[in-house]
């Protein structure tokens, strides 16, 4: 099967992805390779994570073409000055062993550094052909108008918690009117989705866990979800999402669940 993905100001992003923050060294490089086995088009890392040289192992096990894989790296909220940040964004594609990223992220926004300037070397990495594609990280409204006003290339992408729990509704609205997709992290809410009762009851009806309900939800609205598992069964189970569709009533009391303070990461 082929992923569907979701299109955004020139750049084609698979819908699911695999998240890797807290996998490491062998079960980090195996799940990424059993992961592409699977289907999976797109992987999740980032400087912080301390896994790309991981990651990139996985990506090179599995035997696909280069061009066949989205990957995504993140710059750490300690590296937005110029100069760090482009340090940062080289280090990776060294660990990673690749020439360029398809999507490039700001991990968090910092306050204490000057946004233009981290901005500024964002783009610059775009143009030297060191990412594909730009983009950000758990920026709120004012911070993505602030953002695309001072990028001179297109933002293509906000990756922000985001599961039935929290309402990002004014987020997820901001991000689409500055022509960026959004990904969702922590899409399964660090597994907490496993026992709701809602979601497990919209489940049956499928012959589906609630976990997949959940992905689903979230894939439905062309949201991005980068689950993270370092098992096959649930790498298996979160992948297949793409063969059922919730109806309007199922949508709206999964929308119910959330509220403007779910969040479980920041
Ligand atoms: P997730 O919502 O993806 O949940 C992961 C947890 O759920 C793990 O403990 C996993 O355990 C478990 N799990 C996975 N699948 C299932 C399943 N089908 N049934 C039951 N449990 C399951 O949380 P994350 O916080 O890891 O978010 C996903 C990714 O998002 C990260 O890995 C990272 O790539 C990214 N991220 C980005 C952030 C940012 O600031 N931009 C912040 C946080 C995350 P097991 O491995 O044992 O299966």
């Amino acid at each position: 099967m082929s992923v569907p993905s979701v299109e955004a100001t020139g750049a084609r992003i698979p819908l699911i992805g695999l998240g890797t923050w807290d996998l490491r060294g062998r079960s980090c490089a195996r799940a990424v390779e059993e992961a592409l086995g699977l289907g999976y088009r797109h992987i999740d890392t980032a400087a912080m994570y301390r896994n790309e040289d991981d990651v990139g192992q996985g990506l090179r096990s599995s035997g696909l073409k280069r061009d066949e894989v989205f990957i995504t790296t993140k710059v750490w909220s300690s590296d937005l000055r110029a100069r760090d940040f482009e340090r940062s964004a080289r280090d990776s594609l060294k660990n990673l062993k690749l020439d360029s990223v398809d999507l490039l992220l700001i991990h968090w926004p910092n306050s204490s550094i000057p946004l233009k300037e981290t901005v500024g070397a964002l783009c610059k990495m775009k143009r030297e052909g060191g990412a594909r594609h730009i983009g950000v990280s758990n920026f709120n409204p004012a911070l993505i108008v602030e953002a695309t006003t001072l990028a001179t290339e297109p933002l293509v992408n906000n990756q922000i918690e985001l599961h039935p729990y929290f309402d990002q509704s004014k987020t997820i609205a901001a991000s689409h009117k500055a022509g960026m997709s959004v990904t969702a992290y922590s899409p399964i809410a660090r597994g907490r989705v496993t026992s709701d009762a809602v979601l497990s009851r919209i489940g049956k009806a499928h012959g589906k866990t609630a976990a997949q309900v959940c992905l689903r939800y979230l894939v439905q609205q062309n949201i991005i979800v980068i689950p993270k598992s370092s098992r096959p069964e649930r790498l298996k189970e979160n992948f297949e999402i793409f063969d059922f569709d919730l109806s309007a009533a199922e949508m709206k009391d999964i929308a119910a669940l959330a509220s403007p303070r779910g969040n479980i990461v920041s």
